[in-house]
């Protein structure tokens, strides 16, 4: 049955599927030097925003994803200070990062600086923490910046991107994650977005195998929902320089001393076990 067109659908190419949102309204339309930023307002998800026609936030369900792109890998490092978020640009894993005490500086290096201008205006509650005297934000791109980092300048790295392909394509390449392994201090822990268990698995195995291939000591990936992705199952990729990721700081993650919607230490444990498919240990 066609929508008629109060509704915005992402096709999910090749996977004879799609996502569907009721839209009050389109308030903002813009083709910025890397992408084309939309946002709607929707009916029951709040404010969306599309890049390149694909979903990137929507109100209702963002947390999810921030939560799990920061939270588990800043529980993993023993005492996390220094860390960068590549990509990112609505902001929200930022602001989940510096949550966190431990942290000293936290630097988001977006390529595009429209991104996170149109997120201050319609995202401000994920922009809430960008004036935090922690937070450094830089546009450039982060494959160079890695590149061209000091070695063991971050404890964590956290890569916040768009679906591989254009400029996000060598944020899932080994030697990025050689870059990474060779930024991060010892104990670094680095975490990437990893697509959809359903629909990419073998990208999942590819960047864990990469990771591994780039001298990461233990790689692992974490699952969760994630409603306005394709297919809804969502995953992000973990690797430790030295850390056995099981032994996550739990009584940490227990107490912690600020609030989050989805994360806790028995989501975390429970994010780590891989289904069958995708079982590697
Ligand atoms: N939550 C989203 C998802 O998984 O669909 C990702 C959100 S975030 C808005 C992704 C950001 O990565 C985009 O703003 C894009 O501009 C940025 N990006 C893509 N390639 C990049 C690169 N090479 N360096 C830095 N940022 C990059």
């Amino acid at each position: 049955m066609p929508l008629d067109k109060n509704w915005y659908t992402e096709e999910w190419a090749g996977q004879g599927s799609a996502i569907s949102l009721k839209i009050n309204s389109k308030v903002h339309d813009e083709q910025s030097t890397y992408q084309r930023i939309e946002i709607y307002e929707t009916e029951t998800f709040g404010t969306l925003m599309t890049l390149d026609g694909l979903v990137m936030v929507t109100d209702r369900d963002n947390f999810v994803y921030h939560e799990m792109m920061s939270h588990p890998a800043l529980f993993t490092h023993p005492d996390p200070q220094r860390v960068l978020v590549i990509g990112g640009g609505d902001c929200g894993t930022l602001h989940e990062v510096l949550k966190h005490k431990t942290v000293t500086l936290a630097e988001q290096v977006e390529l595009d600086e429209r991104v996170t201008r149109v997120s201050e205006k319609f995202f401000p509650e994920l922009c809430e923490s960008n004036n935090d005297p922690r937070a450094k934000l830089h546009f450039a791109d982060g494959i160079k910046w890695v590149a061209d980092a000091k070695p063991e300048t971050y404890d964590v790295i956290i890569i916040d991107s768009t679906d591989p392909v254009g400029p996000a394509a060598g944020l899932f390449s080994e030697a990025f994650y050689k870059n990474c392994f060779r930024a991060l201090r010892p104990k670094g822990i680095v975490v990437g977005q990893s697509e959809s268990p359903l629909f990419h698995a073998d990208l999942i195995r590819s960047v864990q195998k990469s990771f591994k291939a780039a001298g990461f000591r233990d790689v692992a990936t974490l699952f969760f929902p994630q409603c306005t992705y394709p297919s809804g199952w969502w995953s992000a990729t973990i690797a430790g320089k030295d850390a056995a990721l099981a032994n996550f700081r739990a009584q940490d993650a227990a107490a912690k001393t600020f609030a989050t919607r989805y994360y806790n230490r028995d989501i975390h444990a429970a994010a780590l076990a891989s289904p069958e498919f995708l079982r590697t240990r």
